[in-house]
């Protein structure tokens, strides 16, 4: 696209990552909306070619699917790389927060489909463009009014922040699975298997639905490798109002042993999923009521 800055104004602020801030974005002429993630960038020519090369090889269009973010692609401006994609209206980490702020409780059906979403979109990362995500966690789930659930910074972004968490050496996420916070973990040498990305959903979907991240009382990062790797695997608490379904359906996610963890197909047809699918397929009025209500 053929887009110069001047034609575009600036609407509001989306939010803010480790790596660069998030602007929903005007094309004035067209009134086209979007949302556009600036990140900051190298002066290094040589550096810069790289980064462009790898943005080309992965300029995934995921605008196929329902639950993927469509992406528009990329461009370097005023030394910031630029990564345009559709735009949503709240990511679902700021909605579960919002929510237990509000001391709304998010029923579990909407669980249900917000976390159908999830797999199928991962789903169609990997059965059409054969990629894993890496980074499943809420921030990286994105919701819109219209009930609309899809996940975010694969491929493109993703793969940036990754090699830039590499050269800067943070390695480690509160949302690895064991074989990839140490890969002597791992029973065999496929430890970065596409089920990793399934851990993450479990540990996500606990998350958002008690209200915090499951694993909490970390002091530095030796007690979060040793926790992930020895301890137990997080669970929902069996005191709690949800369903066996969803426990199990959590646990079978959550398992430290990547190879019992289920696939896709066969997570897509848990009951946990399944009971719900037809029930609540239109989240919107709940996802609006959210949106709508005051900040507290
Ligand atoms: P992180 O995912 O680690 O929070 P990011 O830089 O990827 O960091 O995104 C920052 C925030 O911007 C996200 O938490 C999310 O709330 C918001 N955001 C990102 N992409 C979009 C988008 N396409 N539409 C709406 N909000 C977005
Ligand atoms: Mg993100």
């Amino acid at each position: 696209y053929d887009v110069s800055v001047d034609d575009l104004e600036i609407l509001y602020s989306l939010g803010r990552g480790q790596y660069g801030h998030v602007d929903r974005v005007r094309h004035k002429k067209s009134g086209f909306e979007f949302a556009v993630k600036r990140i900051r960038s190298t002066d290094d020519p040589a550096e810069r070619k790289a980064m462009l090369m790898d943005l080309q090889v992965n300029n995934i269009n995921g605008g196929k699917c329902p639950y993927v973010v469509r992406s528009f692609g990329a461009l370097f401006r005023e030394g910031d790389l630029w990564i345009c994609m559709e735009a949503m209206d709240i990511s679902l980490e700021m909605f579960y927060k919002k929510a237990f702020q509000l001391k709304i409780e998010i029923p579990e059906s909407v669980l249900a489909h917000i976390t159908f979403a999830i797999v199928s979109g991962l789903q169609f990362l990997k059965e059409e463009l054969n990629i894993m995500h890496r980074d499943v966690k809420p921030s990286n789930v994105l919701l819109s009014r219209k009930g609309e659930v899809k996940i975010c910074d694969f491929g493109i972004s993703g793969q940036l922040v990754q090699s830039m968490a590499k050269t800067r050496n943070i390695g480690c996420s509160l949302y690895m699975p064991p074989e990839r916070v140490d890969p002597c973990a791992a029973v065999d040498d496929q430890g970065f298997d596409i089920r990793s990305d399934v851990w993450s959903v479990g540990i996500t979907i606990i998350e958002v639905a008690i209200g915090k991240h499951p694993f909490t009382t970390w002091r530095n990062p030796f007690e979060q490798m040793k926790q992930v790797v020895s301890g137990p695997p997080p669970k929902l608490p069996d005191n709690g109002p949800f369903s066996d379904n969803f426990k199990h359906f959590v646990a079978s996610c959550c398992q430290k042993d990547y190879l019992q963890r289920p696939k896709y197909v066969d997570l897509l047809k848990h009951p946990f999923i399944s009971q719900f699918q037809e029930e609540v397929s239109d989240i919107s009025e709940f996802v609006g009521r959210i949106l709508d209500a005051p900040a507290p």
